[in-house]
């Protein structure tokens, strides 16, 4: 039988690729706009499947791929893609959102205690020779009893509730619809930032999002408050986020992505109140393997042959 021919848009572990490889017949996306449609019109209308991560695949990308019937993403995050465009043609949307959740979690917690307990600075106080001076460092803030507001309780932001009620903070959040959950649920980003002390950002970008965190929620987080984003750059203002901070509308920020990565505003990388990641969150070897498995995985189940799927990689199949 031949094997079903996958258009490569994800770079993953050489040994997943080499998997990749044995089971499918791969075409390597070219980099480049016009080297993409160049490639697509003509090989477009032999693709059956596709690996996705970064590329943006719009209504016209989808086009040229008349017989596509399934994309594995590599990412949890799908706003590079038009899933409406491929929805209405009936296209499996395969993501990695569940196996990457707890990872994800995981450093907005660490985030939320490095914030909190000023540990980045701590770490620069004791090795500029302060503390064998004699100096005292400031008191940081405690994460016991704070009131943390989750924008967006899907797939990670369940993940991350628990850990943090683990570490004693009171839980509250805000996501289209409300969850019978023993949260408590505000209708909008405003009124979640009025009613908490740490905001941490758990929702994909789309129209809806872009934004939604500007001056207004700034000013309802208030002085006292935080601002976690491990979401998407694009979900919060960043120039906002900027005066907010340059006039101490808030009290500080933890921020895993950016507006325009790679590049982060200068004022952010300044400030010593914000700690700065370079979009890390599902960065741990573990996890990016799981997530590599499971875009193999999912391709592989689709096109049947489940008897290779290996036995730790889950798939759920079609998540959306
Ligand atoms: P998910 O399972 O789809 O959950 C998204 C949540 O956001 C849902 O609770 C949803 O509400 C809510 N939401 C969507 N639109 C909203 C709106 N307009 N207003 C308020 N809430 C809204 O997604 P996920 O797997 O948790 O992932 C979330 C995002 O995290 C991804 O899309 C990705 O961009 C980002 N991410 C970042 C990293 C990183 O490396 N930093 C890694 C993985 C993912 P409902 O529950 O009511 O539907």
């Amino acid at each position: 039988m031949p094997k079903p021919v996958i258009l490569h848009a994800a770079k993953l572990p050489a040994a997943t690729e080499a998997e990749l490889a044995a089971r499918f017949t791969l075409l390597p996306l070219p980099e480049g706009r016009d080297q993409q449609s160049a490639f697509l019109a003509l090989h477009g209308p032999r693709i059956e499947g596709m690996t996705l991560r970064k590329t943006r695949v719009d209504a016209e990308f989808l086009a040229a791929m008349p017989g596509l019937q399934i994309i594995s993403s590599y990412s949890a995050g799908l706003d590079n893609l038009d899933v409406a465009a491929a929805r209405a043609r009936g296209i499996i949307i395969a993501n990695s959102a569940h196996v990457l959740a707890a990872e994800v979690a995981n450093l907005a917690v660490g985030l939320a205690l490095s914030l909190t307990r000023n540990i980045v600075q701590a770490d620069g106080w004791l090795r500029q020779g302060h503390w064998a001076d004699g100096g005292a460092l400031a008191l940081s803030r405690s994460l016991v009893g704070m009131d943390i507001g989750i924008f967006g309780l899907g797939t990670i932001g369940m993940a991350l509730a628990p850990r943090l009620q683990a570490l004693g903070a009171r839980i509250a959040y805000s996501s289209r619809s409300r969850k019978d959950l023993p949260y408590a649920f505000h209708p909008d980003a405003q009124r979640l930032a009025s009613a908490v002390d740490m905001l941490i950002l758990c929702c994909p970008l789309t129209p809806e999002t872009r934004h939604v965190i500007d001056d207004k929620v700034l000013g309802a987080l208030g002085p006292a408050g935080y601002l976690i984003n491990i979401a998407r750059g694009p979900v919060v203002d960043e120039a906002a986020l900027i005066e907010a901070l340059q006039n101490n509308r808030i009290a500080g920020a933890a921020l895993d992505v950016f507006a325009d990565e790679p590049r982060v505003p200068a004022a952010l990388i300044a400030d010593p109140r914000v700690i700065l990641t370079p979009h890390i969150a599902s960065a741990t070897t573990q996890t990016r393997q799981a997530m590599a498995d499971h875009v193999v995985d999912a391709l592989t189940r689709h096109f049947g042959q489940p008897d290779i799927i290996r036995k730790t990689g889950a798939v759920q199949p079609a998540e959306r």
